[in-house]
């Protein structure tokens, strides 16, 4: 199913009919067992995923799905987003790839520009930006496509403001659904989705979720990303280092239900490939 399909426009602040729309992120397992991987995605299916997005690593090998890889997974009947980023490949590779994604019948993808690594030269790129590659993909293919979008601004623009006009072309080039980087605050959130309106952005934008396992996980994400972190939430994992699972899980809860409250009812868990907790906030919320 498309994503104009799955999502249609929703409100901040417009309490409607909406039942929340649960999506799920997974990336390729570190060893290489696909299997165990079957094993968490047949947990998450109880609850009904609208789509399962699948990370594509800009580096090539393991942390990448293989073309096999996806048609297995789309065999156990999921609606399936993979990512793709272009920094590392040119137009004719790019071409390839989105093609042969659409002949395994998969109907979305999320369009990425990926972090540059330092041994790429931009100027050797064929596609600097995402919206790039989205007009790309438009031309090329039948794809529905996604984009990722930033509540406190992606980290290499000057302020939310020009990050936004960016997300505009995106979605001008074809578009049809931010996923959203990692927030804890919602009202960063809010604020994000009336500054894309009020930009003009008339397009849905899916809350992204991420369960927190760890304090080195937020310390890892907060020095690669804009994402503010409220400060009882560093306190209580820094006093409780061995519950910082269970605490994490709490926090996405009331996280998630404040959302619902609000009529932000599109959730795109970041898995990290365990159902466990995924399941438990879901069996909270829902
Ligand atoms: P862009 O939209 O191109 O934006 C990058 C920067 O350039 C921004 O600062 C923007 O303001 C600016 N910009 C955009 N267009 C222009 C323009 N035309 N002119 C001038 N400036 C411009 N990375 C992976 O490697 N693999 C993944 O699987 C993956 N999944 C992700 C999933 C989600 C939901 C999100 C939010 C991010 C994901 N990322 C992933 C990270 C992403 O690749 C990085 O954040 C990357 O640095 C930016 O990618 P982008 O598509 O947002 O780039």
């Amino acid at each position: 199913m498309e994503l104009s399909e799955i999502y249609q426009k929703e409100r901040y602040g417009v309490l409607g009919d909406f039942s929340p729309k649960i999506s799920f992120e997974i990336f390729p397992p570190k060893n290489g067992d696909i299997s165990s991987l079957f094993e968490e995605l047949r947990i998450l299916k109880r609850y009904n995923p609208v789509l399962v997005s699948l990370t594509y690593g800009a580096s090539g090998g393991l942390n990448r799905f293989s073309y096999e890889d996806l048609k297995s997974i789309r065999d156990l009947e999921f609606n399936l987003m993979p990512h793709f980023t272009c920094v590392s490949m040119l137009k004719d590779e790019i071409e390839k790839h989105i093609v042969a994604v659409e002949n395994l019948g998969i109907e979305n993808i999320l369009a990425l520009r990926g972090d540059i690594p330092d041994y790429i030269n931009p100027e050797e790129l064929d596609f600097f930006h995402a919206n790039e590659l989205v007009e790309f993909i438009q031309a090329k293919t039948t794809l529905s496509i996604g984009v990722a979008g930033y509540p406190e601004g992606h980290i290499e623009s000057k302020n939310l403001k020009d990050d936004i006009k960016y997300l505009k072309k995106k979605v001008e080039k074809g578009a049809s659904a931010i996923f959203t980087q990692l927030f804890f605050e919602n009202d960063k959130l809010y604020r994000y989705i009336e500054t894309v309106e009020n930009a003009g952005i008339n397009c849905p934008v899916i809350a992204g979720i991420m369960p927190v396992r760890s304090l080195k996980q937020i310390e890892k994400m907060t020095s690669m990303a804009r994402v503010s972190v409220p400060k009882k939430f560093i306190e209580k994992l820094e006093k409780f280092p061995n519950d910082s699972i269970q605490i994490g899980t709490e926090f996405a809860i009331e996280q998630c239900q404040n959302l619902i409250e609000n009529g932000v009812t599109s959730l795109h868990f970041f898995t990290l490939n365990h159902s466990d907790q995924t399941s438990e906030i879901l069996d909270n919320i829902l």
